[in-house]
């Protein structure tokens, strides 16, 4: 076997671009055990280490710019969240990513992603003019400066067709307990989060620097975003950048609001239903009660818990760019989640994340479940329990 080179300038560059605490890995591998990759099978599973990827980051190794490995991570956290010495592993991932798609090596299937965020402020290929769509027939306020929330639609519930199924609930429950909401809408770009995660610094700062600038000088004080991504970008990147505003998900504005007696929901749903947590609502973001404490006022017997639940949550591996992966059925982590809900007898899986909702739902196709078990973002669910109850 050849020996492998030593850089430190690597290592330093790495650093640089965002992996700061690499050089405070241990090696006592616990990241590598907890990883989701560990539990299905597969080529990416086989090559797929974080210990050791940050291994040979840290001493500037070739190797870990492997492309089926490095942008294999979903930063899910799980890892991190566990990691003894405090080592802020998705940083180090999104460093080392940095530092190659920061010199024009961007992975082949990424490039799409990255150009239509470029060109159009989002990575769905979708023209500006029709962020609105799913506003259509609704009526949805804009943003003035009377308006005390703005409404940040994530770009997936703007372009998808499903997913715009969670912009539509959303307004129709802010709308219902009164909440003083508005929308800007086409001049709006990508927050950015998965941009970033893929190692696109230039194109983060680009979309933040845009966004930042038009709600600023919209007046904009408080957010309400629909997607856990969007929150935790806008909330921990942001700031530093000139955007600082208050910034909730709707889970968390739409429990304080029901505990205030502004959302009476109908107990309407009668299927026994789960809930999968977010990544990014929760290990990332800490929001576990908010969206158990909504489910439970909509259905008529108690949410059921998965075996893998709040911090211990299994990723539905759409984070960090991978919901534009393409994964070998058999090897998704979905499958696992779906079979998790399917352990427990459920059949509604209910989740709070667009990024989720659609992972969720291709893996119960690849399991041909559709019949046995429904996805659902937790949205649908209470806009049905509006409807019926008010
Ligand atoms: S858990 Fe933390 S210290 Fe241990 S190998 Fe992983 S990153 Fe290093
Ligand atoms: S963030 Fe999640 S997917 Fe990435 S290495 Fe850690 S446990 Fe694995």
């Amino acid at each position: 076997m050849e020996p492998k080179n030593v850089s430190l300038e690597m290592r330093d560059y790495i650093a640089e671009m965002g992996a700061e605490t690499i050089n405070w890995c241990m090696q006592c591998g616990l990241c590598t055990n907890l990883c989701p990759w560990r539990l299905v099978p597969g080529e990416t599973s086989d090559g797929f280490n974080i210990r050791h990827m940050q291994r040979l980051g840290q001493m500037g190794m070739e190797g870990f710019e492997e492309e089926t490995i490095l942008f294999a991570c979903s930063t899910c956290s799980m890892c991190q969240s566990n990691c003894p010495r405090g080592v802020k592993i998705v940083d180090n991932v999104r460093g080392m990513r940095a530092s190659i798609v920061g010199g024009g090596m961007a992975p082949a299937h990424l490039r799409p992603i990255l150009g239509s965020a470029h060109a159009n402020g989002n990575p769905w290929a979708g023209p500006r003019e029709k962020r609105t769509v799913w506003q259509e027939g609704l009526d949805i306020p804009q943003f003035g400066p009377e308006t005390e929330y703005f409404l940040f639609v994530c770009c997936h519930s703007c372009y998808d067709p499903r997913s715009t199924k969670i912009a539509r609930s959303i307004a129709a429950l802010l709308r219902h307990a009164g909440v003083s909401f508005g929308v800007i809408g086409a001049e709006e770009s990508c927050c950015g989060e998965s941009m970033r995660k893929m190692g696109d610094e230039e194109l983060f700062l680009k979309l933040a620097e845009s966004n930042i600038e038009l709600y600023n000088g919209k007046g904009v004080q408080k957010i309400i975003t629909t997607s856990p991504h969007c929150l935790w970008t806008f909330k921990n990147e942001y700031p530093e950048l000139g955007g600082e505003w208050e910034v909730i998900h709707y889970t968390a504005l739409l429990s304080q609001l029901q505990e205030e007696g502004k959302l009476p929901l109908a107990k309407s749903l009668a299927k026994k239903t789960a809930f999968h947590d977010p990544c990014y609502l929760g290990r990332h973001s800490e929001i576990y009660d908010a969206p158990r404490q909504l489910l439970s006022s909509a259905l008529q017997a108690d949410p059921v818990e998965l075996g893998r639940a709040r911090e211990l949550s299994l990723c539905c591996a759409g984070g960090g760019g991978r919901i534009w992966a393409e994964v070998p059925m058999g090897e998704r982590f979905g499958e696992l989640r779906i079979k998790d809900a399917l352990n427990v007898g459920a059949e509604v899986l209910a989740t709070s994340c667009p990024y989720c909702l659609n992972m969720l739902t291709d893996a119960c196709k690849s399991l041909d479940q559709q019949d046995s078990l429904e996805i659902l973002e937790l949205s649908e669910i209470l806009a049905g329990a509006l409807e019926e109850g008010q």
